[in-house]
């Protein structure tokens, strides 16, 4: 399992809300926009104050691949890699991984759903909506 290193100073309070079971993300306290992965500077309005806002876990498919060729023992094809947009701020786009080969549709609901891959990492993933 390739794991992230999560004790970053700008990217350690995502993966500690993550540990939680809890979505967070950056936004700018100047323009209110979101910043993923989160900076030292606001990617839009370069003011360097920013503070982390809840989010619901809920987000729209922005894109998507279908890994058909594995390149990783840990990680068996297929798999599909996802691209999530939050719908509590635009700006802020995710990855996940979603095993197997999903059928699915630009746009469609997505929700967030929490994978524990270490005793001390836990990943944000992506699953279509329940209704
Ligand atoms: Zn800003």
């Amino acid at each position: 399992m390739i794991l992230p290193f999560t004790e970053d100073r700008d990217t350690g309070p995502f993966f500690a809300a993550a540990r939680e079971n809890r979505l967070v993300y950056a936004a700018c306290e100047h323009c209110g926009r979101g910043s993923h992965p989160p900076a030292p500077f606001c990617s839009h309005c370069r003011e360097p104050r920013s503070a982390w806002q809840e989010a619901s876990g809920k987000g729209r498919l922005y894109s998507f691949t279908t890994v058909t060729h594995q390149i990783h023992p840990d990680y068996p094809a297929p798999y599909v890699l996802v691209v999530v947009t939050l719908d509590d701020n635009q700006d802020v786009r995710l990855i996940g991984r979603i095993d197997g080969d999903a059928a699915l549709e630009i746009g469609q609901p997505m929700e967030v759903w929490f994978e524990q891959v270490a005793d001390d990492v836990t990943l944000p993933q992506w699953r279509p909506a329940s209704a």
